[in-house]
């Protein structure tokens, strides 16, 4: 599924087409297209078209060209648009100092009463910037307050100016120019941002990605931009769809986010196994204390699942890369189902892999990795710290300060019984990195660092 959060269809480019081009995005794999007023009439439009297309929704607004004309009776004719319940943001609205068909000491003072509004509706903004990133953040951070959200529209900023709208709880979205050959500043920015701020849009009908560039942009198109974030961030194609697709559904309260906990979830080309949600450590890091979520999947287990219904659900275990014991906590709580699951797996030809906190012995007082041998390729353990008085910091197991040690020990004897043992670390301001690297290679293991914001 793909969500293009950005196209103008109500434009005029779009009056002899616009059946067919709604036809293909649907063709294409786009579930859900918001379509963005940029004029009064514009925002009319695209509340009727919403209104004949259950899959089309609206945001209404007026662009920054256009405010120069603006006078107070547009806020309520916006406002009783904004009342069809397919309306679900504010946009778009911003700043444009490129063109400037407005004035600037317009454009702001528009911008802000626009910003007030939307707050007052309780819709998400969709904000254009176009070379006034300076004055955009600015006139942000001073209308700023926790109950004003929404995302930077194509956006065009740098690394500092993309953290700074994540900390404001604004989401980013990835329009064309991503595809560009010279859009490497852009492209680095996908990189470094977690793919759980992230949208896509076309900005329909303009800004057509490399692939059909110097064409009228399209609803459809939005599958270029998809890859080209997967490319960059070492994801799949289908990761980055059900991503941003969840992103958009969250943001803008569209579409239907799984309300029950999945047991399995690919990412990538693996199948990850969602087990228990019960953990033996309380990480300082822990994504479970914050969302359900993990890269668009839900992984608030209902009840714990059997082995069977595992073995069910994962089939052909050689379609996927690895089978991972993963999910929202420490899988070799069971470890009678992880090795009957194991067991399944490696009968079936797959590779099975274990990421644990590595506190396996403690739970079960006893060595358990020889009765793992046979069954699991690779264990990653989650090192976490330089020394015991870090780890407890960080990762606060509850069998105390002995658990450091413990886990050192779980990786030494790990090597005698799995082929491929990793200690990891996540980034994290207190982790002395180097120094965790030269415990793993003491150990003799392998070593990876985890990104602090980077899950899954
Ligand atoms: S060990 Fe994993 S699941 Fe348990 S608290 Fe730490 S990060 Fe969360």
């Amino acid at each position: 599924m793909l969500i293009d959060t950005h196209a103008h269809l109500e434009m005029r480019e779009f009056n002899d087409d616009r059946e067919d081009v709604i036809k293909r995005a649907r063709e294409a794999g786009v579930e859900y297209i918001i379509t963005i007023g940029t004029t009064i009439e514009s925002s009319r439009d695209a509340v009727l078209l919403a209104d004949k297309y259950d899959f089309i929704y609206a945001a209404i607004g007026i662009h920054p060209h256009e405010v120069r004309d603006i006078l107070h009776p547009a806020y309520e004719i916006i406002r009783h648009f904004a009342q069809h319940k397919k309306v679900v943001a504010y946009g778009e609205i911003g700043l444009d100092y490129h063109y400037e068909h407005s004035s600037r000491t317009d454009q702001k003072r528009k911008f802000r009463d626009m910003l007030r509004e939307a707050r007052e509706l309780e819709l998400p903004v969709i904000i254009h910037d176009r070379d006034a990133h300076e004055d955009t953040m600015q006139i942000l951070s001073e209308e700023w307050s926790p109950d004003l959200g929404g995302v930077m529209h194509c956006f065009s900023g740098d690394l500092a100016m993309a953290e700074r709208l994540i900390e404001m709880g604004f989401s980013l979205s990835i329009a064309g120019p991503v595809t560009f050959p010279k859009a490497e500043a852009l492209r680095e920015v996908v990189r470094q941002i977690p793919i759980e701020h992230l949208l896509i849009e076309t900005d329909s009908p303009y800004l057509a990605p490399q692939p059909v560039r110097g064409k009228r942009n399209e609803p459809a198109f939005v599958r270029h931009t998809a890859e080209a974030i997967a490319k960059i961030k070492g994801l799949s194609f289908d990761d980055v769809a059900r991503i941003t697709s969840f992103n958009a559904m969250q943001l803008f309260g569209i579409g239907t986010i799984p309300e029950r906990g999945q047991i399995t979830y690919p990412i990538r080309n693996s199948l990850y196994l969602n087990i228990t949600n019960r953990c033996t450590a309380s990480c300082t890091f822990c994504v479970r204390y914050h969302t359900d979520f993990v890269k668009g999947h839900n992984l608030r287990l209902g009840e714990e699942p059997t082995a069977d219904a595992l073995i069910k659900e994962i089939g052909d275990p050689k379609q996927y890369a690895e089978i991972v014991f993963c999910g929202y906590g420490e899988p070799l709580l069971r470890l009678d189902v992880v090795k009957a699951v194991a067991a399944a797996v490696k009968e079936r030809g797959g590779k099975v892999r274990i990421d644990t906190n590595g506190h396996g012995n403690l739970i079960y007082k006893r060595n358990i990795l020889p009765e793992l041998s046979g069954l699991v390729d690779g264990v990653s353990v989650s090192l976490n710290a330089q020394n015991a008085e870090t780890y407890v910091k960080i990762s606060q197991p509850k069998f105390g300060i002995e658990t450091y040690e413990a886990v050192k020990e779980f990786l030494r004897e790990a090597k005698k019984y799995i082929s491929d043992v990793t200690a990891t670390v996540v980034a994290a301001p207190e982790v002395d990195v180097e120094a965790c690297r030269r415990i793993a290679e003491e150990l003799g293991v392998k070593f990876r660092v985890r990104e602090y914001n980077v899950v899954g």
